[in-house]
């Protein structure tokens, strides 16, 4: 889990590298135009935390080991990205390290009951911190309905693949979504009526990662 996690962590960097001036320009559309330049930072820094992590010790278990890695990006993103969306990402990411810590360590759960685990931690997180819920037009539109598909997956027996598939698909349509609404959190709120007809930035930087994450866990060569 753990490779897949850095694997992610470092496809997520180049492929918001690249989308950066299209989040950019959502956000200049009803905010203050930095979402792309905020995830970008955040991201190039991780990548170098990552790059300068030393070897896992080979007495942590995959899950602890995990839960370290977490909580460094959990960090990385506070100390580095400004704005609402790096304490909002960071949180969720140290929310989700909590999780993951909390685990039984002699018998964890199946691994998509723990990728489901640390999700919704991270949801919870994040409404906690920005005192959001669903239909605000913030991320959360992308990532709540992400949670629940992948809790429903798991409960249905799903694999890690399939579990993050129907996440991907959740948190797409999710962030398509929020064109139409009305924001009432964040700066796009601010706008009012205007904030309408716009997708918003940071559901779709948060679509963005649980598509890399489910592309690089159906990749076979990483193992999850
Ligand atoms: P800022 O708005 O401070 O410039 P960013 O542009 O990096 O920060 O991020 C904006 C995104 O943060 C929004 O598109 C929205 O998804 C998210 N966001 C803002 N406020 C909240 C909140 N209270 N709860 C959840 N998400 C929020
Ligand atoms: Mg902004």
């Amino acid at each position: 889990m753990q490779h897949a996690l850095e694997a992610w962590l470092r496809s997520a960097a180049t492929r918001i590298h690249e989308q950066a001036p299209a989040l950019t320009a959502l956000d200049q559309a009803i905010g203050d135009g930095d979402h792309g330049i905020n995830m970008d930072r955040g991201f190039a820094a991780i990548v170098t935390a990552l790059d300068g992590l030393p070897p896992v010790d080979p007495g942590k278990t995959d899950v602890a080991a995990s839960a370290d890695l977490l909580r460094l990006v959990g960090r990385t993103l506070i100390s580095t990205v400004g704005g609402a969306s790096g304490p909002l990402y960071g949180t969720a990411f140290l929310r989700a390290a909590a999780a993951l810590a909390a685990l039984p360590v002699e018998a964890p759960p199946s691994t998509p009951a723990v990728v489901v685990t640390a999700l919704e931690a991270a949801v919870a997180g994040i409404g906690a911190l920005g005192k959001a819920t669903t239909g605000e037009k913030t991320m959360l539109d992308a990532l709540v309905p992400a949670t629940e598909a992948a809790r429903a997956a798991v409960d249905g027996g799903a694999d890690t693949a399939a579990v993050l598939a129907a996440a991907r698909d959740a948190a797409a349509a999710g962030a398509a979504a929020t064109e139409p609404m009305l924001a009432t959190k964040g700066r796009a709120s601010y706008l009012g009526e205007r904030s309408i007809g716009h997708r918003d930035p940071g559901a779709t930087s948060s679509a963005l990662l649980v598509d890399v994450l489910a592309g690089v866990v159906a990749d076979a060569d990483v193992a999850v």
